[in-house]
């Protein structure tokens, strides 16, 4: 992916590409995202939902932590109003395999939110041409394409093994 976009789901997601920073022994994002400009808006929508539901989480727990205080509820000063903190997830590799998206956490995070969400954007990566972002007619080809698409995908996997 160009770096130009790259760059907006950096400052976009700061944490959820936090790991990019560190070496190639600790994660594979430092290699960036290893997929074409196709996928970009998908992408971004994927990071856009997993990050406003994490943000969304931990500031209605730390309301409530706000409300038990202030309210003073003996019997439930633990419950916390039922509102649980949401770790934080980040990424430690994107890139293109057998034609779909793949988007690697750090830690695998079961919350099916989070899981369901990766699903979805995974699968629909699939039929949108990772190079020209056009819907395809077939998963595993794209012939209305004007970039070769064997040839791009070649220069993907190089820029990922750089
Ligand atoms: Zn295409």
């Amino acid at each position: 992916m160009r770096k130009e976009l790259q760059e907006i789901l950096y400052e976009s997601f700061p944490k959820l590409f936090e790991r990019r920073h560190l070496s190639k022994q600790e994660t594979a994002m430092c290699y960036g995202i290893s997929c074409g400009d196709g996928w970009f808006s998908i992408i971004y929508n994927l990071c856009d939902v997993i990050q406003s539901k994490i943000d969304q989480a931990n500031i209605s727990y730390e309301n409530s932590l706000v409300r038990q205080e202030s309210e003073d509820f003996d019997e439930e000063k633990t419950s916390s109003f039922g509102y649980r903190p949401m770790k934080q997830v980040y990424v430690d590799q994107l890139k293109s395999k057998f034609n779909g998206m793949r988007f690697y956490l750090h830690e695998y995070n079961c919350d099916p939110f989070i899981v369901g969400a990766i699903s979805m954007a995974e699968r629909q990566s699939r039929w949108v041409c990772q190079h020209c972002g056009e819907v395809k007619v077939h998963p595993s080809t794209h012939d209305s394409c004007k970039t070769d698409v064997n040839q791009a995908w070649l220069k993907e996997r190089t820029k990922e093994n750089l």
